[in-house]
C-alpha cells in the first residue's frame, strides 16, 4: 500500500553542538500528560472480553480509532494545506502512497487514508455488519493495515499540527486516542517495530510501559 521513506532534511530543526536536531513540540509535559482517560482506564479498554469474537473486536477497536482520528484531523484541516505541508510527514520521516508517483501532501495522504478505510468499513464482504457474519480471512491483514496508516496521521498530527490541537482544546482527546492505539497494537500485535519510529519517544515519555517488539 505504501513505502516509508527517510529524509534527513526536517521541517524544524535547531543546531546544538552542529548537530541537527528536531524541534519536538509534543514532547512537553504539559502535552504529554493531558488525557481525558488515566492510562489505566485505556489500558483496560482493549481487553478482550471473554467469550466475544476477536475479529468483532478488532473491528470495534479499529473503527473507534478511525472514527476519532478522523474527528481529530477534520477540526484541524484548515491548518494542513498543500501549502504548510507539501509531503506527508513525521518529523523526518516522509510516506509516500503506494502506486502514486511523485510527491504527496499531507492533506491529500491522509484524504487517502481516510478514504480508504471508509471504503473497507462500508464493504459488507471486509466488515460484517450483522452480528454471526464470517469475517474474511485477509480481515487480521487489513486491521494491521488500518492501524498502521492511523499511526501515520496521528504522527503527522503530533509533528505538524501540535499547536493547533491544543489551541482547539483537543490535546486530551488526542492523547486518549494515541494511548488507545498504542495498547491496541501492544494487545494484538498489529504494528511492527520500524511503524511506530516517530512516536517511540513520545510513548516513552507518557511511560505507557509497552512490551518490546521484535523487529
Ligand atoms: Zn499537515
Amino acid at each position: 500500500m505504501f513505502v516509508m521513506l527517510f529524509s534527513k532534511t526536517g521541517k524544524k530543526k535547531y543546531l546544538i553542538n552542529d548537530e541537527p536536531k528536531e524541534i519536538k513540540p509534543y514532547l512537553e509535559k504539559k502535552i504529554y500528560e493531558n488525557f481525558s482517560l488515566t492510562k489505566e482506564e485505556i489500558k483496560e479498554i482493549v481487553v478482550r472480553p471473554a467469550g466475544m469474537n476477536i475479529n468483532e473486536w478488532l473491528a470495534t477497536h479499529t473503527l473507534t480509532l478511525f472514527n476519532s482520528i478522523n474527528q481529530i484531523y477534520g477540526a484541524i484541516t484548515e491548518f494542513c494545506t498543500a501549502t504548510t505541508c507539501p509531503s506527508m510527514t513525521a518529523g523526518t520521516v516522509i510516506y509516500s502512497w503506494y502506486g502514486r508517483k511523485g510527491k504527496i501532501s499531507a492533506p491529500q495522504y491522509i484524504d487517502l487514508v481516510m478514504t480508504h478505510i471508509q471504503k473497507h468499513v462500508e464493504d459488507e464482504s471486509c466488515l460484517p455488519s450483522k452480528y454471526g457474519s464470517k469475517f474474511p480471512a485477509s480481515f487480521g491483514t487489513s486491521v494491521k493495515k488500518f492501524i498502521k496508516l492511523l499511526l501515520h496521521v496521528l504522527g503527522h498530527l503530533y509533528y505538524s499540527h501540535i499547536e493547533d490541537v491544543s489551541e482547539l482544546q483537543l490535546l486530551p482527546y488526542l492523547n486518549t486516542v494515541f494511548i488507545h492505539l498504542m495498547y491496541f497494537d501492544n494487545k494484538f500485535s498489529l504494528l511492527e517495530a520500524k511503524d511506530t519510529v516517530p512516536l517511540d519517544d513520545l510513548a516513552q515519555a507518557m511511560n505507557l510501559n509497552l512490551e518490546p517488539k521484535q523487529s
